[in-house]
């Protein structure tokens, strides 16, 4: 078993020299301490510290007050970097979303409160001393979660600790131990009590940072967490469970660190208008929504047969600069059904790229004319304008060549004359 973690950064060691120089006992914590356990250091570095929020503040020069009603502040380092330093603290009441929290005199009081034994490991990093009180090295070395403390009690008090469970237990490879798991189960109805944005930040962590996000996501299943938080991916798990399992290798084969391709793929087989309920649920920004939904809900790039036409077509519908996302998305995919499927994607890809280089015109602001043209052939300004530019547009789509502004006026004039909509009409329309 590690005892020993890689040396801290000389600038965390220089916070920690400059607090307990001033009599302040000062640890590293908390998931930095944990990674660095399970051989991936690089993680933020959290201290955790005696001294209370105006104590530390004095003592270094650039502070940043992170959240001082939990005694949190931030220390700009030299390098740029921040550090966070925490008061020692502990829980007076806890409602099962919130924590009214005291600060505390001893580390083991601040390690008590933590939630699984694997984050509940103090470092110091100039005597370079391992405090775990909780065993969570052993647990780490065992592969075993579990939490601090009787697990319903900690469950009780903080529903999101059961998200958290699956989320390191998928990360880190561990077993749930039996009580914390089934204490987890029992209580994954609360669930829905939490906030949507802490739920939500959940669920992006795992696509975001876990390199194998599946072994979390089946836990979400095998928990009930799925089926109480979201219904539709649960409904298709036991509709159509070969195609749960396809999509869960397929987020294996996308890399962490775009959850917007990893959620994408994850939403991929449902129908759209379940796409669009999970996405309001998670409450992302309009532009996430957007793009997942995009990306969730797109056409099959065109096989490689496809004229050029149905491919620029395919380009403006989706997006030129969605492409690459939407054929990582189908490469994905199509890697489980073998070498030939594979082919077939890169090819469609190779040939979508090859169309691009030429630059073809693919949305409205590509054409040759615009709103203001339309007033000057005597059209009247109206919501009819977006339908003629995009009939325009299609007009393009089908031949390049056609993005002339003289050959845009010839056609637009045609196309109001066969809808009643030449300049006259209009004006008696008005
Ligand atoms: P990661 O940043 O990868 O999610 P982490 O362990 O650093 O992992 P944070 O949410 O950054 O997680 O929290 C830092 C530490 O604070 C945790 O390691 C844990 O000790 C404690 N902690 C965080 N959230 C909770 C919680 N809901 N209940 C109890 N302790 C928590
Ligand atoms: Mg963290």
């Amino acid at each position: 078993m590690k005892t020993s973690l890689p040396q801290a950064p000389s600038a965390v060691r220089w916070i920690v020299r400059t607090l307990e120089d001033a009599g302040y006992e000062t640890w590293a914590v908390g998931g930095a301490v944990r990674d660095a356990l399970a051989g991936r250091p690089g993680g933020d570095w959290d201290l955790a510290t005696r001294a209370r929020p105006s104590a530390i503040r004095s003592l270094f020069r650039r502070t940043v007050p992170i959240g001082i009603e939990h005694g949190t502040v931030g220390i700009l380092t030299r390098g740029g970097t921040l550090i966070e330093i925490t008061t020692f603290r502990r829980d007076v009441e806890t409602d099962g979303r919130h924590a009214v929290v005291e600060f505390a005199e001893t580390i083991v009081e601040d390690l008590a409160r933590r939630d699984f034994t694997i984050n509940a490991i103090a470092w110091h990093p100039l005597r370079e001393e391992l405090y775990d009180p909780f065993d969570g090295a052993g647990d780490l070395e065992r592969g075993v979660l579990r939490t601090v403390g009787r697990a319903e009690d900690r469950f009780r008090e903080d529903y999101l600790r059961i998200l958290r469970a699956l989320r390191f237990a998928g990360r880190f490879e561990l077993e749930i131990q039996a009580v914390t798991w089934q204490a987890a189960r029992s209580l994954v109805e609360h669930l829905p009590e939490l906030s949507p944005e802490r739920v939500r930040e959940e669920l992006l962590k795992i696509l975001d940072d876990d390199p194998a996000p599946s072994r979390a996501l089946h836990l979400y299943a095998a928990s009930g967490t799925l089926r109480v938080l979201y219904p539709e991916l649960e409904a298709l798990r036991n509709a159509r469970p070969a195609v749960w399992a396809r999509c869960l290798t397929v987020l294996e084969r996308l890399p962490p660190g775009r959850w917007v391709l990893r959620l994408a793929a994850l939403l991929r087989p449902l129908p759209s208008e379940e796409t669009a309920a999970v996405l309001v649920r998670l409450r992302l920004s309009n532009a996430a929504t957007d793009e997942v939904a995009r990306l969730a809900d797109a056409d099959p790039m065109p096989p490689p047969g496809t004229p050029d036409a149905d491919v620029r077509r395919w380009l403006s519908r989706h997006g030129a600069e969605r492409l690459n996302d939407l054929a990582r998305l189908e490469l994905a995919a199509a890697r489980g059904g073998g070498k030939a499927e594979a082919r077939a994607v890169a090819a469609s890809w190779a040939r979508a790229r090859s169309i691009l280089r030429g630059r073809p015109p693919l949305s409205v602001s590509d054409l040759a004319l615009d709103g203001r043209d339309l007033i000057r052939l005597g059209m009247k300004p109206g919501p009819r304008f977006g339908d003629i530019l995009d009939e325009l547009l299609d007009w393009v789509l089908e031949d390049p060549a056609r993005n002339e502004r003289s050959l845009l006026e010839e056609r637009a004039l045609e196309i109001a004359s066969e809808t009643g909509e030449t300049a006259s009409a209009g004006e008696r329309d008005g």
